[in-house]
């Protein structure tokens, strides 16, 4: 028996063909070393940390928290309209919470826009707020300073804007100042969850920088608890659709199975699945129904990568899939690639272009009915299928 457990070739072997099984397990993803040792350590290196805000929201008070340079959390309540002080240590008009609290019941399940001429899309950012910043002045969406460029034009952030990286925080705001500069001006903002925002959702922090470890120490609580539904982006997340369509496209994290069609689901009943039974489903619960267990694993549309890795997925499926939403392009993310890349003749396009590598990252545009590939220098190409 001792000799059994003693480590040889082959108990190491034995361990590698486990953890291989257990890491191609659709709950477990790509692990991440780096990150998962930094994490046990629960230690941030940088001890020099800014993070924030953190908007309460109490009913009828909003409490605003944040960390300023690693001090301990400053805590200010909003009185009445006094937004200008916050505007002024955040840089973005608190306006713009008054008016998501105003329109948050209102939550579109549809997700349709037509006649749209511009838009442009990115995927899994995973923190690199300074290559999503770059990308998005050099394609013309925003300005030096941050501000909508885009007029009438559709932005489309295709999920997993959580971990990995260190500046989701600062993402997150942009998107949610972005998106309400976008409304006045004509145009749009889409900011469809991904796995890594349904995983954060659910307290499954494994992939979350050791940063945002200590943020939520120094705040006191979880990191999944700051994204409650007691705070302003915690609600913002929870109307966030998990499926759009534009024009002649379907944009969805990462893919649209067979599955879907077999079980004739519709873009409208996954977004209000997803959005009132699985973001704060009890675990069992979801277990245990069939069809919730299915959207949310790996033949879901948050997780399924058979375009990509499946030689088994045919043209025929996806002609099947497209008649079936009545669409000509699913654009996916979440299977990174070294830059956006056409499957099956355009049918497919994948826009993971490796942002979460913090240095290279392309942009899907569309514009007038064409494809191109929008880089970081402002140049483009056509997308070739
Ligand atoms: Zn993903």
């Amino acid at each position: 028996m001792i000799k059994f457990l003693r480590l040889n070739k082959w108990n190491i072997l034995l361990l590698l063909l486990i953890s291989i099984g257990y890491s191609s397990c659709d709950k477990t993803e790509d692990n991440d070393p780096v990150i998962t040792e930094r994490f046990l350590e629960g230690v941030y290196p940088n001890t020099d940390i800014t993070d924030g805000p953190f908007i309460y929201d109490y009913g009828n008070q909003l409490t605003v928290k944040w960390i300023e340079k690693n001090k301990s959390v400053i805590e200010k309540s909003i009185v009445g309209n006094d937004f200008e002080t916050f505007e002024a240590d955040f840089g973005f008009p608190f306006e713009y919470v008054k008016s998501f609290q105003n329109e948050k019941e209102n939550v579109d399940y549809v997700q349709t826009f037509s006649n749209v001429k511009n838009v442009v899309a990115l995927s899994d950012i995973h923190g690199q707020y300074d290559v999503f910043v770059r990308l998005l002045r050099n394609n013309n969406v925003i300005d030096e300073d941050n501000n909508w460029t885009f007029g009438s034009g559709h932005l489309v952030i295709n999920g997993d804007v959580f971990d990995r990286g260190n500046r989701v925080t600062e993402i997150l705001w942009l998107i949610f100042k972005l998106e309400n500069q976008a409304k006045s001006l004509g145009g749009r903002v889409h900011f469809l969850l991904g796995n890594h925002e349904l995983m954060v959702l659910n307290n499954d922090l494994r992939y979350i920088d050791a940063k945002y470890l200590t943020t939520s120490r120094k705040m006191g609580t979880t990191y999944d608890k700051l994204y409650s539904k007691d705070l302003i982006i915690g609600q913002w997340l929870r109307t966030k659709p998990i499926i759009v369509s534009i024009n002649e496209i379907i944009f969805v994290h990462a893919g649209i199975s067979p599955e879907v069609v077999a079980r004739q689901l519709s873009q409208q009943t996954i977004n209000t699945l997803f959005q009132n039974d699985i973001i704060d489903g009890d675990k069992n619960t979801i277990e245990n129904d069939p069809l919730l267990n299915f959207l949310k694993g790996s033949k879901g549309p948050v997780w399924y990568r058979a375009y990509f890795e499946d030689q088994n997925f045919s043209n025929n499926d996806l002609d099947a899939i497209l008649n079936y939403f009545d669409k000509n392009h699913i654009i996916v993310g979440h299977t990174t690639q070294t830059r956006l890349v056409s499957l099956f003749g355009g049918k497919v396009i994948g826009i993971d272009s490796g942002i979460k590598n913090g240095e290279y990252g392309e942009v899907l545009i569309y514009e007038e009915g064409s494809f191109y590939r929008g880089f970081q220098d402002s140049g483009r190409i056509s997308l070739s299928f």
